[in-house]
């Protein structure tokens, strides 16, 4: 059977990618940055408000992804649709990967899907996404080029009516030493509150981006999480587009001293 195409011809493209010949060792990524819908799902059957909550996507990570991109001099990859969608931070395989529930609203166009239609949205968006991010890689890793993976991402400042006191969380799985570099200048940084693999912590089941790129090709990472609160306007964005664009490259030096 014809798989049919998820998006129309005049539909953005998934991936945006940006400074890719960026001198900067790090290598951004924003897996949640966008919350566009394919005009062929029909809204997800949501009302308007529901696709502009962050159960849609991370609000705010996106603009602070390009001014960062800008000011490191690196590589930034963005994706432009909701995660309600497909959530490109996912293996395909595990069921949050299209949601039927997001925190506590039902997703009414995720529920009883074909085979066809979840191969489409993973053909459409997850695979392009993730194969610019693979390609690019290895086009470093033929140049000889340094990375350093930097996954980007904003949460809730309440979840499920509960209020998270972090404004900032730095996340990690096996390797724990950049992160623990980086825990360690922000939580240095005044009045800052930051969460040590909390409230989320990197798993293969809970992420792709990291375990896939980052671990598996045994580069350095960290997976930082922004409250969202901190950098839902331009001035919380550059606040933390600069601050990054500090302590990633001292958290970076103190990592190679390791
Ligand atoms: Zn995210």
């Amino acid at each position: 059977m014809a798989e049919t195409a998820l998006l129309d011809p005049d539909e953005p493209h998934p991936v945006t990618f940006d400074n890719e010949a960026g001198r900067s060792v790090f290598f951004l990524t924003c897996d949640h940055a966008g919350r566009m819908i394919p005009r062929s799902l029909d809204r997800l059957g949501l009302p308007e408000h529901e696709t502009q909550r962050h159960i849609a996507w991370d609000i705010g990570i996106g603009a602070v992804g390009r001014q960062l991109s800008r000011l490191l001099d690196a590589a930034v990859v963005l994706q432009t649709y909701s995660r309600l969608v497909i959530d490109c931070n996912r293996d395909p395989k595990v069921p949050s990967s299209i949601p039927e529930i997001s925190e506590v609203t039902q997703i009414p166009g995720n529920r009883g899907l074909t085979e066809a239609a979840r191969a489409a949205r993973i053909n459409a968006i997850f695979r392009p996404y993730h194969d610019a991010i693979g390609a690019a890689l290895g086009r470093r890793a033929a140049a000889s080029r340094a990375t350093v993976l930097i996954a980007l991402h904003s949460f809730t400042p309440v979840f499920k009516g509960v209020a998270r006191p972090w404004h900032v969380a730095v996340l990690y799985n096996r390797d724990t030493r950049l992160a623990h570099c980086l825990f360690e200048l922000l939580s240095a940084e005044d009045g800052l509150v930051v969460g040590d693999n909390e409230p989320y912590a990197v798993s293969d089941l809970t992420d792709y981006t990291v375990p896939v790129h980052g671990e598996r090709r045994g580069l350095p990472y960290v997976e930082i999480e922004i409250r969202q609160d901190q950098i839902d306007d331009p001035a919380g964005q550059t606040i933390w587009a600069q601050r990054l664009a500090r302590v990633l490259p001292a958290a970076y030096s103190e990592f190679l001293r390791l």
